[in-house]
This record gives C-alpha cells, sequence and structure tokens, in this order.
C-alpha cells in the first residue's frame, strides 16, 4: 500500500495520520515483517491492523552469481517463480525487476514472453524484490529498472503505486532519476503515464526503424503503429520534458543494415531522445544471430554522424542467464 492510500487507510478507522509514518517506518527502516514488532502501537490496533492486512512473502529459491550480477529465481506466495537480477555498476547497485508472472506480448526474440502471462506482480511483490535481495547481500540498492520479466505498462497501476513507494522518503528512499520504466510501447499508457507526478526515465523498446519490419519483431506494432508511438513520445516529452531513451537490440541481417541506421536517424530526427544499442542475448531457441562487433559500431557511427545520441549498452550476466531477453517464468515443477 502506498503511503497516501495508508494514510486514508487510517482516517476511515478514525486514528491519527502519524500512524501511516510509523508504519512505514517499522516496514522500510527497520524491515519488521509482523505487527507485533511494531512496539510502540497499541494492542488493540494491532489486531485491528492483523485482520485487515497480511504481510505477503518471497522466497529465494535459487542464486547464481557472475562478477558483477547476480541473479535470483524468487518464488511468490501462491508458489509462482519470477526473476531478479542485481547488477553492480561503478555508478551505485541496479536491481532489475519482473512486473508480470509471465508475458503476454510475444516479441519474437525475447525468452521471457514464452510463457503467457499467468497474473500482474503486486506492487507489494514488487518491493519485496527489493528487500529481499539487499537483506541476502546486506547491500543497499541505488538504481531500480523495471525491465525483468513482464511488460510494466500491461500492470499499469501496480507499477505506479510500487514508484511512489520506491521513491517515498519514508519508504525505499530511491530518487526518482535512478528508476527506469521500460515499455514495449503501449500508446495509451505513454499518454496517461506523461500525468504520472513522478520524474523517473522512460525507456521504448524500438528496436525497428518500419512498421513492416517492427511488426514482424513485435505484435504490439500491430496494433500501435511507429507513427502513433512517436506521436505519445513527443507528447511525453511537451509534458515531462524528460530525456526518452529508445532501446534497440542488434539482430544480424535483421535490423542492423546501414539503411536501417539512416531510416532510424530519419525517424528520430529533432527528438529529445537517446538510443541505446543492446548487443542481442542469443537465447536456445530461437533463430537470431547478434550482430558483430564491427557492425554495431557502424551502426553506432551512423546514428553519431547523423547527430542521433547514442550508447551501446554494456553487457551484463551472459553467462547465466540473467541477460536481457533470457529471463523466464520456470512453472512450478518444471
Ligand atoms: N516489456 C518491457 C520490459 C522488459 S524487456 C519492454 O519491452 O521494454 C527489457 C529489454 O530487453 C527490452 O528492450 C527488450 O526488447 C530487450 N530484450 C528482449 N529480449 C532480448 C534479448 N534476447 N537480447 C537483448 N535484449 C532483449
Amino acid at each position: 500500500m502506498t503511503f497516501n492510500k495508508l494514510v486514508s487507510y487510517f482516517k476511515t478507522i478514525n486514528e491519527k495520520e502519524y500512524k501511516a509514518r510509523q508504519i512505514f517506518d517499522w516496514l522500510y527502516k527497520k524491515r519488521v515483517t509482523s505487527f507485533k514488532e511494531m512496539t510502540n502501537l497499541k494492542k488493540d490496533l494491532i489486531a485491528i491492523l492483523e485482520n485487515d492486512f497480511f504481510f505477503d512473502k518471497i522466497e529465494i529459491v535459487k542464486r547464481e552469481s557472475d562478477e558483477l550480477v547476480n541473479k535470483y529465481l524468487l518464488k511468490l506466495n501462491d508458489g509462482n517463480t519470477i526473476e531478479a537480477v542485481l547488477m553492480e555498476h561503478d555508478y551505485g547497485r541496479s536491481l532489475c525487476i519482473s512486473s508480470e508472472v509471465g508475458c503476454n506480448m510475444g516479441c519474437t526474440f525475447c525468452e521471457s514472453g514464452r510463457v503467457k502471462k499467468i497474473r500482474n506482480v503486486t506492487s507489494g511483490e514488487m518491493i519485496l524484490q527489493i528487500l529481499k535481495i539487499e537483506e541476502d547481500l546486506n547491500v543497499r540498492i541505488s538504481h531500480i529498472v523495471i525491465m525483468g520479466i513482464g511488460e510494466p505498462f500491461d500492470n499499469y497501476q501496480n507499477v505506479c503505486d510500487f514508484i511512489e513507494t520506491v521513491n517515498h522518503d519514508l519508504g525505499i528512499s530511491i530518487g526518482s532519476r535512478h528508476i527506469t520504466v521500460s515499455t514495449c510501447g503501449l500508446v495509451p499508457k505513454i499518454y496517461e503515464f506523461s500525468e504520472f507526478p513522478y520524474q523517473v526515465n522512460l525507456a521504448i523498446s524500438l528496436h525497428a526503424p518500419n512498421d513492416e519490419l517492427r511488426s514482424k519483431l513485435m505484435p504490439i506494432n500491430k496494433v500501435y503503429k511507429i507513427s502513433e508511438l512517436i506521436d505519445a513520445i513527443k507528447f511525453y516529452y511537451e509534458k515531462t520534458k524528460r530525456r526518452i531513451t529508445f532501446e534497440y537490440i542488434m539482430l544480424d541481417d535483421i535490423n542492423d543494415t546501414h539503411e536501417c541506421a539512416i531510416e532510424l536517424s530519419k525517424l528520430l530526427k529533432g527528438l529529445n531522445c537517446y538510443v541505446n544499442l543492446i548487443p542481442y542475448n542469443e537465447t536456445n531457441n530461437i533463430g537470431y544471430k547478434r550482430s558483430s562487433k564491427e557492425k554495431i559500431l557502424k551502426f553506432y557511427d551512423t546514428l553519431k554522424k547523423n547527430n542521433i545520441s547514442v550508447t551501446i549498452r554494456r553487457e551484463f550476466g551472459s553467462k547465466i542467464s540473467a541477460a536481457c531477453g533470457q529471463l523466464r517464468t520456470i512453472k512450478e515443477g518444471s
């Protein structure tokens, strides 16, 4: 529950608003896992709270570690599993969290969408991914990316509530500029998100410069064409003045040609954005190949020459299948 919702709750049971502060302090600063441990609350209030709420749980099933990466398989209360990945950067520690169990977007290159969406991950379960991993490694996380399994804008309200608590001073207290949401481009939600009063980063999985190619790679493009996506992004920029990131995976001979680079430059000309080129992580059962280093660098140069800001994503975790598009939900017993 967000801080504001908790304040409203206390009003409805005729309790003082400051109780919400006390609860948040116990939950996020002292990190207790039961109401009984909240020793400054009266017994009868604890009884009411125990009746109205429960403490959700998340369990670590498996942790795989590579130098700078820890990948977690996590079990939710109902037995469903999700994954989260912690990465060590020179600027801090970032956690990539899952927002859904499975995913319905069906991007052809992505392993995470092999299992269709089973359900939303609740905002509490998103928070628990942070709390559990901080506890496990005895560290503090400084950055959150919502880029694990799932399409965050297909679970919009929970993701917004999650961001509110992550950002709140009395919550996890991570600055909004350290939080990034990545979407495959659910256009109506981009318009809605432009009203969201937190200055978080928005990343768009673009991956192709024209509709013909993008529709082959990402079924969502059959619903929202690139021109509609760009209109939504322009609107978002006008409202928020926040620079957008475009993610572009590099698939050998598919979207990495010189023509694609030129077409992409034209498409993005004049937008306040930057492009993050992602070396494709090959997965077992899909035919795509990763573009060679030379091709990626050529593509990068073409964008640069055309005045598009561009970076090449540093690689993390491919040894332990923790890299983008390699996470997947494992069903119980499989
Ligand atoms: N559903 C959201 C967030 C999850 S995916 C979205 O689509 O943005 C996070 C990023 O990893 C996306 O840009 C996605 O397209 C990319 N990705 C998926 N599979 C990949 C793979 N095999 N190699 C590299 N990046 C991949």
